[in-house]
């Protein structure tokens, strides 16, 4: 394995992750082929709430959310929903997951999340000084909730983040006029919010767009229709081609980053890992008679409305049911039905666009992110969960560091990897 100067990276998906870290690595003058099973941008690439959000960069798992999954259990109408029928493939995420959601274990997995947080901004913004289209969205987030506890809980939260330094300081609570003036659309059922004014927003349908403009001008040679099966010896992955025959592609190294599809590339390898699961999100366009002036996201509707460019995008749900591409209609009624009590003035009927995508999530909430034991060859970058957009760049870059075998780093700071390890 050539480990100083330039390396030819096979890159397993081209996703979030793929396309992020093919770009990174270009820059390196490394030499990339992607593998990618669909085309580029598939998976949960492009129809996402694009959020880029250091302040909301943690795990899903908490003390609030372990109650949920009881109720996404046994109805069909929460934001979360978990197929009863597959509660015994499930079974070890759950557990997992009610283990991560102890106030101990969430606030250390907060914390190894946060490592990423000032790396967020940098390393997009380097993308956009490089020509990559990051418009679309906007600054400031408006967060509301019915009701006021868990507002005040949250405000205080993003008030904790930000003393250590994981975040901007939230702005004060708006109610009534003040809270309509800062946004005219939300509904009158909404009494109260808050404005997160650094975080920012972008339309990935052009940033990814433009990503993959980029990365193929630069010279990434790309396989689509081509699905990864396992990995083959050394820096290779056998793979099976559009015909259905099957091919291995070899470099110096081979990047795992197949989102939501990771795991059963790694287990037909014999590679024991945290397993990545599919949380299912959904999301469509609605024409509205007045655009929100900002992006809207309900906390207890769990459900985000986002101006992107001139349309308004409604993003919402967690559905676990073990099938990452099938579109379930009803879960669009009841993402329409939470959005609807959050802003006025959309045409819910005229729904288009309508898009499911898989968040490939860990129960800890933790990617899995470096080598695999004993293979410094391969490394895996997948699993990022809810935050593949806000943290793709900056693993782009962390992955960068790894092929040319430097320490990695986030903004200047060392990177513990050890919360990130492929089997834990
Ligand atoms: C509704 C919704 C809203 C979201 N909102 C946000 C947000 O606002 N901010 C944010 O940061 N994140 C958000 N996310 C999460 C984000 O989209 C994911 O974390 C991110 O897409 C993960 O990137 P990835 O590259 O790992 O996976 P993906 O982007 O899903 O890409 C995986 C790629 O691998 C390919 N692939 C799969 N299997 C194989 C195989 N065997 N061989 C070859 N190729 C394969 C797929 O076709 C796909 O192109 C959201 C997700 C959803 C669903």
């Amino acid at each position: 394995m050539n480990k100083l100067g330039s390396q030819h990276v096979v890159i397993v998906g081209g996703g979030l992750i793929g396309l992020s870290a093919t770009y990174a690595l270009l820059r390196e003058g490394h030499r990339v082929t992607i593998i990618e099973r669909d085309k580029l941008g598939s998976g949960a690439a492009t129809g996402n709430a694009g959020e880029l959000t250091p302040q909301q960069v943690a795990p899903l798992a908490s003390p609030h959310t372990a109650r949920d999954v009881t109720v996404g259990v046994f109805t069909r109408s929460s934001y979360l929903s978990i197929a009863p029928l597959k509660l015994p493939q499930l079974a070890g995420f759950g557990l997992g997951f009610l283990r991560a959601s102890s106030q101990k274990r969430s606030a250390h997995g907060a914390a190894a999340l946060a490592q990423f947080a000032h790396g967020i901004f940098p390393a997009l913004d380097r993308m956009t000084a490089d020509g990559i289209d990051t418009s679309g969205g906007s600054e400031g987030y408006l967060m509301t909730c019915s009701d006021e506890g868990e507002l005040l809980a949250a405000h205080e939260k993003y008030r904790r983040r930000a003393r250590k330094g994981w975040g901007e300081e939230p702005e004060p609570i708006l109610r009534g006029s003040a809270l309509r003036a800062a946004e005219p659309t939300v509904a009158p059922g909404i009494r109260a919010g808050f404005m997160l004014p650094a975080e920012r927003s972008l339309d990935p349908v052009t940033f990814v767009a433009s990503l993959i403009r980029h990365v193929t001008a630069a010279g990434a040679e790309v396989h689509t229709g081509m699905t990864a099966l396992r990995l083959g010896k050394g820096a290779s992955i056998v793979c099976e081609n559009a015909s259905g025959a099957e091919v291995s592609v070899s470099g110096d190294r081979v990047i795992v980053a197949a989102g939501a599809w990771t795991t059963p590339i790694l287990k037909r390898s014999g590679v024991r890992s945290t397993s990545i699961v599919s949380g299912k999100g959904y999301s469509y366009t609605v024409p509205v008679e007045r655009m929100p002036q900002t992006l809207v996201h309900s906390i207890d509707r769990h459900c985000v409305v986002i101006p992107m460019h001139d349309r308004l995008r409604v993003v919402g749900m967690m559905e676990f049911d073990g099938r990452p591409d099938r579109f379930n209609a009803d879960q669009i009624d009841v993402l329409t039905r939470a959005a609807s009590g959050l802003i006025t003035g959309a045409d819910w009927q005229h729904r288009t666009d309508e898009w499911v995508g898989a968040r490939p999530m860990t129960a800890d909430g933790m990617p899995l992110l470096g080598a695999i034991p004993n293979r410094p060859e391969v490394l895996v970058a997948a699993g990022h969960n809810m935050h593949g957009l806000s943290l793709g760049p900056v693993t782009g870059e962390v992955l960068a560091d790894l092929v040319a075998g430097r320490e990695p780093a986030v903004d200047g700071k060392p990177l513990n990897l050890r919360p990130f390890v492929i089997k834990r």
